[in-house]
C-alpha cells in the first residue's frame, strides 16, 4: 500500500512522456525520500520515547526522559541534523503525497524548535510534570505480557526521583492556573503508581526478588511525587498567589502568533482568522434572527417576536430543544441515523463511501468514559487492523437533571449535526480516505485544523445540499452549533492576545453564543489552560470553504462537488494550505 503514491506518480510521468532515464531518476528520489522518512520516524521515537509509547510503538517503554541540559542538546541535534537532511531533498522530484510528508516534517522541526527555545512550557507549567499517563500507557499495552511490561516499568521507575528533583529546579515562573491544575491532577497519578502498578506486580509471575525491587522503587517514586505536590502547594503556590515569580496565563501577542502558525499550519495569521470569525459571528446572528422570525408563528402563534433579537433567538432555541431522544433511546437514535446519512450522501452523490467499511456504533467502554459525549476511536498507526468505533457514552450514570440538560443540548436537530461531524461524512469518512494512502508521517504529524475543519465543513455541506429537507429548525440549530466554533476562536484570541477578562468572556459565550452558564464556565476554564487549540475548528473550516469557492471560481461549470471532496481527502490529514497548493496547481 505504501507504493500507491509512487504508482500514481509513474503513470502521470509517463503521460507527460518524459525520457526514460529521467523517469528512473525521479522514482529513485521517491524511494530515497521514503527511506529517509522512515529513518526520521525511528530517530523521532528514540528522541521522544513517551510519544512513541503513546502512538502504540513500544520499543522505548523502559525510558523516562528528563529535559535537562544534556537532553535539550540531544533534541537540538535532532532538529538540526534533520533540517540539514531536508535541505538536500529535491521537492520537484517527489510525488504529491511525498511532498506533503516533506512539508509535515519540515514544519514539525520548526515547531519543535519554537517549543524548545521560546515556549519553554517546562518552566511555567507545573502540570507538565505528571507521569501517570505515560506509566499507564506502558502498563496497559496488551501486546506485551504483563511480566515484560513490568520489566520495562522497573527500568522506567529508576529516574522518577531525579525527574521531580529536576522539575522543582526547572519551574521558575509558573502560572497560578497551571499550578492549581498540577495540584488537582497529581492524585490520579498517585493511584496509578500506588494501585494500578502495585496490584499488577502482585498478580504477575515475576520472582519475589524482582517484585520486591519494583515495590521499593514504587515507594521511592511515591515519595518523590508527594514531595513535589507538597512543594507545589506549600511553597510555590503561596509565592505565585502574591505575584512573586508568577506568570500570566495569557500567552501575549508574539508567542500566540508563533504558536498559531506552528500548530495550525494555516496560510492565514491568527489576527486574520480572528477577524474572519468576528465577521462570521455577525453573519450568523443575522441568519439566526431571520430564521427565528420565520419560525415564530409556528411555535408562538399570534404573540409578537421579542424586540431584542438575542431574546427572540434564545427563546426559539429553548423551545426547539424540547424535542429530544430519551435516556434509554439515546444510542438507538444515533444508530438509526447512520444509514440515513449514508443513503442521503449516496443519493446526492456527495462523495463515495466505502461499503466495505461500515461504522459500528457502540457504548463507550468504561475505561474511556470521562464526560458525557461522542467520539470516534480509530486504530493508531501501529495497530492499523483494529476496528474503528463511534463511541457514545450511555447516560445511565447521570442524574435526572443532568440527563435532561444533556438531552436538550443534543436535541433531535443537534444530534443529527453531531453525527455528521463525528461520523459520516465527518471524522469517520475522512479517516477511511486517509487510510487509503497510509503514511506514518501523516498519521503522526497530521494536521488538527484540517481534521476538525473537515468535520465542521461537512455539517454545512450536508445542509446546503438539502439534508433534513431544509427545515428552518435544523438550520437554526446548525447556526448555533457553528457559532460555538466561531466563538471559540474569538474567545481564544481575545483572552490570550487582547486581554479579555472572565466577565467579558462569560458575557460573550452566554449572550452572543447562546450558551448555558455552566458550559461558558467550563470554556473559561479551558481557555486559561490551553491556547490556540480552540481555534482549530474554525480555522480549518474557513480554509476549506475558501478553497472550495476558489475551485468553483476557477472551474466554473466544470466544478463537481463530489470530485472536489474526493481529491481533497486523497491527500491525507495534511494542512489545508498544502492541499490547496496541490489542488490549485
Ligand atoms: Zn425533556
Ligand atoms: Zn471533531
Amino acid at each position: 500500500m505504501r507504493k500507491f503514491g509512487l504508482l500514481l506518480f509513474i503513470s502521470s510521468t509517463i503521460a507527460c512522456s518524459q525520457p526514460e532515464h529521467k523517469l528512473v531518476e525521479l522514482i529513485d528520489q521517491n524511494v530515497e525520500f521514503e527511506k529517509y522518512a522512515s529513518s526520521f520516524v525511528d530517530h523521532l521515537w528514540k528522541t521522544f520515547p513517551s510519544w512513541a509509547t503513546g502512538e502504540g510503538m513500544h520499543a522505548y517503554d523502559s525510558v523516562l526522559t528528563i529535559y535537562n541540559t544534556a537532553k535539550r542538546a540531544e533534541v537540538r541535534a535532532f532538529i538540526d541534523s534533520n533540517t540539514a537532511r531536508l535541505e538536500n531533498v529535491n521537492l520537484n522530484g517527489l510525488s504529491s503525497l511525498n511532498q506533503i510528508d516533506y512539508y509535515l516534517i519540515r514544519d514539525y522541526l520548526l515547531k519543535e524548535k519554537f517549543y524548545l527555545d521560546e515556549m519553554k512550557g517546562g518552566q511555567w507549567n507545573p502540570a507538565q510534570y505528571n507521569l501517570g499517563g505515560q506509566f499507564f500507557a506502558v502498563l496497559s499495552y496488551q501486546g506485551h505480557s504483563l511480566e515484560k511490561r513490568l520489566t520495562a516499568l522497573n527500568h522506567k521507575l529508576d529516574r522518577v526521583p531525579d525527574y521531580y528533583a529536576f522539575a522543582k529546579k526547572n519551574i521558575t515562573k509558573p502560572t497560578l492556573v497551571h499550578t492549581n491544575l498540577a495540584i488537582a491532577q497529581i492524585g490520579g497519578s498517585v493511584s496509578i503508581f500506588d494501585r494500578s502498578i502495585r496490584d499488577s506486580v502482585a498478580k504477575s509471575e515475576l520472582t519475589n526478588e524482582i517484585k520486591g525491587e519494583i515495590n521499593g522503587k514504587l515507594d521511592a517514586a511515591l515519595t518523590a511525587i508527594t514531595d513535589y505536590t507538597k512543594w507545589l502547594s506549600d511553597e510555590l503556590k503561596p509565592q505565585v498567589e502574591v505575584g512573586e515569580r508568577s506568570r500570566d496565563f495569557r500567552l501575549g501577542d508574539s508567542l500566540y502568533d508563533q504558536k498559531f502558525k506552528y500548530n495550525m499550519g494555516s496560510s492565514f495569521s491568527a489576527r486574520e482568522i480572528y477577524q474572519k470569525a468576528i465577521e462570521r459571528k455577525q453573519e450568523l446572528h443575522k441568519k439566526m434572527y431571520e430564521v427565528t422570525a420565520r419560525l415564530w408563528p409556528k411555535y408562538f402563534g399570534q404573540t409578537t417576536v421579542p424586540k431584542y433579537k438575542e431574546e427572540a433567538i434564545l427563546r426559539m432555541i429553548d423551545t426547539l430543544s424540547y424535542v429530544h431522544a430519551h435516556r434509554d433511546s439515546f444510542i438507538t437514535t444515533i444508530r438509526a441515523q447512520i444509514p440515513e446519512l449514508v443513503h442521503f450522501i449516496n443519493q446526492k452523490e456527495l462523495l463515495t463511501l466505502d461499503p466495505d467499511k461500515p461504522l459500528t456504533v457502540r457504548a463507550t467502554p468504561e475505561y474511556m468514559r470521562g464526560v458525557a459525549g461522542a467520539s470516534i476511536s480509530a486504530p493508531g498507526p501501529y495497530d492499523a487492523n483494529a476496528e474503528t468505533y463511534y463511541n457514545v457514552t450511555p447516560l445511565d450514570h447521570y442524574s435526572e437533571k443532568e440527563v435532561e440538560s444533556y438531552l436538550r443540548e443534543y436535541n433531535q436537530y443537534l444530534l443529527q449535526i453531531l453525527n455528521i461531524h463525528e461520523a459520516i461524512p465527518g471524522h469517520y469518512t475522512q479517516l477511511v480516505y486517509s487510510n487509503k494512502s497510509p503514511s506514518l508521517i501523516k498519521s503522526i504529524l497530521g494536521n488538527g485544523a484540517m481534521i476538525e475543519g473537515w468535520a465542521v465543513y461537512t455539517e454545512l455541506m450536508m445542509l446546503e445540499n438539502g439534508y433534513g429537507n431544509n427545515a428552518d429548525e435544523l438550520w437554526l440549530m446548525y447556526y448555533k452549533w457553528n457559532l460555538r466554533t466561531v466563538c471559540n476562536t474569538i474567545l481564544d484570541y481575545s483572552v490570550h492576545v487582547l486581554g479579555m477578562n472572565e466577565v467579558e468572556a462569560i458575557t460573550l459565550l452566554t449572550k452572543q453564543a447562546f450558551q448555558q452558564e455552566a458550559e461558558a464556565r467550563g470554556k473559561w476554564n479551558r481557555v486559561q489552560l490551553t491556547s490556540v487549540q480552540l481555534c482549530s475548528y474554525y480555522t480549518g473550516f474557513y480554509e476549506i470553504v475558501n478553497l472550495r469557492e476558489e475551485m468553483k471560481r476557477r472551474k466554473g461549470e466544470r466544478f463537481d462537488l463530489k470530485e472536489f471532496h474526493e481529491e481533497f481527502l486523497s491527500y491525507g490529514s495534511a494542512p489545508v494550505k498544502y492541499i490547496s497548493m496541490l489542488m490549485l496547481e
